[in-house]
């Protein structure tokens, strides 16, 4: 029988291509959101690509610890990729109690749940904001994380440290009481960018976009009317800050592989941690002139301030994803340009 995956947040960004993904390899998924911050879109569009009408949908809110223990007794789980967080760094700085809420309580349901139900693999979604403004370049796992500089970069930090003490604790289960097993994941991603080379699922910002590419493409097609570039006097090549963009669709297979890899019982510790991204520094200015050059299209840009907050360069050593997870970004960034501007068009045809 094939291993059956929860994806929470499933209907988002990041959910969608990786529910679209595991289905490819031949995993079930059961998708769980609260559609907070997302429409169906996105799931209408995996339904289409994978030709599949029956992915179970569960309108789920993680923080309600009863509704989250119900999918494991309706459900087998073999893993969970939870996904369910709010995710803007200046509405965590506005709004740190509803981050800190919801972020940590839904992951701490699910973890109670996981425990409880046998024991179950957990794949967090990290972020590479755990490094902040790292000294070496580029970033390993073992680079030491810096004190978070907002509430949401916390709750990652937070998220992370959790399900390594939960690991930890239910090692010695051995399933009195339903009691089992936790082991985890935490994939940190760099920047994901990009939509699936379908056109049928990409991301959808509410409101005006916090990301580089969303105001990048929202510009090209006229929704915006000026990218900011923010600051160009950083002490790189072309002055603008470094990225290490990641394209989504090779996102999502990271997460096929790390689930695998639990599920196969091919870890070498109980919890474990992966950088995902190219190894590839990009800076602004060059990702906005790339993007002109591959979609033909002229951006109306600015050069403008820095923006509060933003660390000069940060990119990933993908070497312990690369061996142990034998992944690897393949995708250029050209491709995922085309790919995001293909979405952006998609949309403006709806
Ligand atoms: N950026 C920009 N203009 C924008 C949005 C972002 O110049 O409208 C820059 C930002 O300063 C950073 C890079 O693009 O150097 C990536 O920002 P993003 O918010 O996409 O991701 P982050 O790296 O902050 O997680």
């Amino acid at each position: 029988m094939a291993k059956r995956v929860l994806v929470s947040g499933g209907a988002g960004y990041i959910g969608s291509h990786v529910t679209v993904e595991l289905i490819a390899a031949g995993y079930d998924v059961v998708v769980a959101d609260n559609m907070s911050n997302c429409d169906m879109t996105c799931f209408e569009g995996v339904k289409k690509i994978t030709g599949r009408d029956d992915i179970p949908f569960e309108l789920t809110d993680c923080c309600d610890a009863a509704a989250v223990d119900r999918l494991f007794t309706d459900y087998q789980i073999d893993a969970v990729i939870h996904f369910a967080a709010y995710k803007a760094v200046g509405e965590s700085v506005a709004e740190p109690i509803m981050y800190y809420r919801n972020n940590l309580v839904s992951f701490l349901n699910i973890l109670e749940s996981a425990k409880n139900h046998g024991g179950c693999n957990v794949l967090f979604s990290s972020s590479a904001t755990v490094y902040g403004e790292a000294e070496d370049l580029p970033v390993t796992e073992q680079t030491p994380r810096l004190p978070a500089t907002s509430p949401y970069g916390n709750t990652k930090q937070i998220c992370e440290d959790i399900l390594r003490d939960v690991v930890k604790a239910t090692a010695i289960n051995d399933g009195t009481d339903g009691r089992g097993p936790v082991k985890g994941i935490a994939l940190r991603y760099f920047n994901p960018i990009g939509a699936h080379p379908s056109a049928l699922i990409g991301e959808l910002p509410r409101g005006v976009p916090n990301n580089l590419v969303p105001f990048i493409t929202q510009t090209a097609i006229g929704k915006r009317e000026c990218l900011n570039i923010f600051g160009n006097d950083y002490p790189t090549e072309d002055g603008t800050c470094l990225r290490d963009y990641i394209d989504i669709v090779d996102l999502a297979k990271a997460h096929v592989a790390a689930v695998s890899r639990m599920i196969d019982g091919k870890m070498k510790e109980g919890y474990e941690i992966f950088n995902i991204g190219t190894g590839r520094p990009v800076s602004v200015y060059e990702l906005v002139t790339t993007f002109e050059k591959v979609n033909g299209v002229k951006l109306a840009y600015r050069f403008a301030p820095r923006r509060p907050g933003d660390v000069v360069a940060i990119w990933a050593d993908t070497s312990l994803a690369n061996e142990e997870l034998g992944w690897k970004a393949t995708r250029s960034v050209e491709d995922t340009l085309a790919s995001a501007w293909a979405w952006e068009k998609h949309l403006a045809e709806k």
